[in-house]
Formats: structure tokens, C-alpha cells, sequence
């Protein structure tokens, strides 16, 4: 059953609802994960993407329910670098040798359209390319972000059943992050999504409609982030146990689906597991993340208990995260690694 659905998927790059929660079920997944690395080597290569992720500010005006940084969590100690502060992390990302930073905050309010144009068009001047992660904007906003030179925009769905999102999302609506999504699409950004794995109340039929969800964009990035509980949440009392393998068979699932797409090997998913980001990275996993956020406010960035390597440097996460690519066969790749180009032969 499992291999059949397996032989369709990678001949096809179709699955059904159905079909997707039967490999979710699966107790036997090592067939999935493997057809999914097979998967990865024939669209993307042994190349990994860094991106390097500048946390610049952990202010939000959302109450996720799930995060660390929502709101109402008063014991989070807040941090805003400053726009000088944010384009000199991004200089030094250059000589660590990235060639993307991904710019991530909470909704904060502080950040106008003027003043992240601004910091788009300084970093823009170094060469590097943008990724934004700042939320929910109008068009115009994004719009202007665009003009300035901002690349590509992360924006998770986190689930898309929208009676669980606006319950865990409270004051938000299922809507309006479609239309964020819509919206960037048009623009002409390359957009990144994703889903939390593992949330109260997800089933495993809403998990597979996040695939179907992603495929029906399409995305040209996607990343499963393993819901962690974090104590200073309403969430406190759930666990992330099962979450860390369902992450994995989400990703594997994914990559047969949306063969040529970049999918990371998201950070949560070795805070779960000490070989988390390795094991993604044979799972399907193309893409990894390094934080270059310097000095004591990445520990100050907790979206969730136990992130890894808050007390490292920027250069110790690039040398560290360089050997462990290698140590599984793979390589750090030198192109700029937009969604597609690898098959374009760039
Ligand atoms: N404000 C931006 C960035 C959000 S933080 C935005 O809205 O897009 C980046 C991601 O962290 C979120 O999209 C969410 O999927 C993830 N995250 C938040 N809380 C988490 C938790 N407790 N466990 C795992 N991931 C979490």
C-alpha cells in the first residue's frame, strides 16, 4: 500500500488527501524518507542554501498562542536593533560568505514602510539578497518593500484549518493571511510558507490539506516547524512528543509533492532532536538557516523553549553548520539559490 502510494508519488507529484495521511500513518517511514531524499538529489542536487536570519526585533502586537514572543507574554524581554545595527549584521553576514539574509521580527510596530524600505535598500547596496519574515502587511506595504529591493517573504499559514488558526490566532483572521499570501504572490516575490506540526486540535487530515494547500499556491518555499510548547504561553501544559517524526514525514511528503521547491531544515527541529537539521536534510530538507543575530538578543528571540545555539557566535554556527553538511556527503551551494535555479543550471 505504502510503496504504491510511494511509486505514484514520485512518478506523478500527485498525491489525494487520503493518500497523504496513509504516509502520515505510517509506522514504518524509513520507504518515505528515502524516496524523498531520492527525490531531492534528482530536482535540487547535494547543494544546501544558507541563509543567514537576522532576529531584529522580538516586539508583536499578536497573541499567538503558541509563541514566545506574543503580546500578552510579559515575562519576554523585549529588544528593537536599531536600522544601523541591522544592516551592519547584514555586512558581516557577506564576509561569513552568505549570499542571503533573512530579515524576521515580530509585528512591531516601530518598523513603518519608510524605515524598512530604508534598511532594504542599504542591504541591497552590499549585493546580498532579501528575505523578509515581519508578518501580516497591507499590499502597499509589501509593495513598497518590493520596490526597494526586498527577493522573497516568508509568511507560515501555520495551519490552514481556519477554525484551529483563529482559535490559536485570536484577533487575526484565516482571510487575511490568504490574502497576505495572495498579495505577495502577485508582487512577484518568491514566497515561503509553512505549518506548525503538532498544534492541540490538528489532525492529521488538516496536516495533509496544508500539503495540498502549498502544491495549490504554489509556494516556491516551504517550512515544517515542529510546535514546541513554550512555558510562558497558554500552551504551557501541552508536549512535543511525536511531533519531531510527523515534522519529518510532513517534509518528506512535501518534497514529493512540490519536488523543486527549497525546503529548510527548520531550527525547531534540532531544538527536538541533537541531529534534527542532518536528519531533514536526508528527509528532503535543501536549505538551512543559520542565525547570524549577534550578542545576547538571539536568547531573547524565543518563540520557543530550548532554541539552539543562543550562545553562539555567528562565525561558530557558519563553521559548525559547514562541517555537519559535509559530514553527510552534502555541500555548501555558491549560487543564490533561488527557487528553480538549480534546474535552470544555475
Ligand atoms: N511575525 C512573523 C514571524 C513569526 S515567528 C510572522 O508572522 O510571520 C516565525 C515562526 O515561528 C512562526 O511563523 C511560527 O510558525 C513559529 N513558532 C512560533 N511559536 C512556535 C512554537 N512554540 N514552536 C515552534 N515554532 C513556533
Amino acid at each position: 500500500m505504502i510503496d504504491k502510494i510511494l511509486t505514484k508519488a514520485e512518478q506523478t507529484h500527485v498525491l489525494t488527501q487520503q493518500e497523504i495521511v496513509t504516509l502520515l500513518q505510517s509506522t514504518q517511514p524509513t520507504v518515505l524518507f528515502a524516496a524523498a531524499d531520492r527525490t531531492r538529489q534528482k530536482y535540487v542536487g547535494d547543494g544546501v542554501y544558507l541563509r543567514g536570519l537576522i532576529e531584529f526585533s522580538n516586539y508583536c502586537k499578536n497573541d499567538c498562542m503558541y509563541c514566545g514572543i506574543r503580546k500578552s507574554n510579559t515575562r519576554a524581554q523585549r529588544y528593537r536593533l536599531s536600522p544601523a545595527q541591522i544592516v551592519e549584521m547584514a555586512r558581516k553576514a557577506v564576509d561569513y560568505g552568505y549570499k542571503t539574509v533573512v530579515l524576521q521580527s515580530g509585528e512591531d510596530g516601530f518598523f513603518s514602510a519608510d524605515v524598512m524600505c530604508d534598511i532594504i535598500r542599504q542591504i541591497k547596496k552590499i549585493g546580498l539578497v532579501i528575505t523578509l519574515s515581519i508578518g501580516e502587511k497591507k499590499l502597499e506595504e509589501y509593495a513598497s518593500y518590493k520596490q526597494a529591493g526586498a527577493d522573497r517573504y516568508l509568511l507560515r499559514i501555520e495551519t490552514t484549518d481556519k477554525a484551529l488558526y483563529e482559535k490559536l490566532d485570536p484577533g487575526m483572521s484565516f482571510e487575511n493571511r490568504l490574502r497576505c499570501l495572495q498579495d505577495l504572490k502577485e508582487l512577484g516575490y518568491e514566497v515561503g510558507s509553512g505549518s506548525l506540526v503538532g498544534l492541540p486540535g490538528q489532525t492529521l487530515e488538516s496536516l495533509a490539506e496544508d500539503l495540498l494547500f502549498f502544491q495549490r499556491l504554489p509556494v516556491d518555499m516551504a517550512g515544517i516547524g515542529p510546535f514546541i510548547p513554550h512555558p510562558d504561553t497558554p500552551l504551557f501544559s501541552e508536549t512535543a512528543n511525536g511531533h519531531f517524526e510527523l515534522s519529518l514525514k510532513m517534509m518528506a511528503i512535501m518534497r514529493l509533492l512540490l519536488p523543486d521547491i527549497n525546503i529548510p531544515a527548520t531550527t525547531a527541529m534540532e531544538t527536538l532532536h541533537p541531529q534534527g537539521r542532518l536528519l531533514a536534510l536526508q528527509c528532503g530538507a535543501n536549505v538551512v538557516m543559520p542565525n547570524v543575530t549577534e550578542g545576547n538578543y538571539r536568547q531573547k528571540y524565543e518563540l520557543y523553549p530550548g532554541k539552539i545555539c543562543t550562545g553562539d557566535t555567528p562565525a561558530k554556527c557558519r563553521a559548525c553548520i559547514e562541517g555537519k553538511i559535509q559530514s553527510i556527503g552534502r555541500h555548501i551551494s555558491q549560487s543564490r539559490g533561488f527557487h528553480g535555479d538549480y534546474l535552470k543550471g544555475k
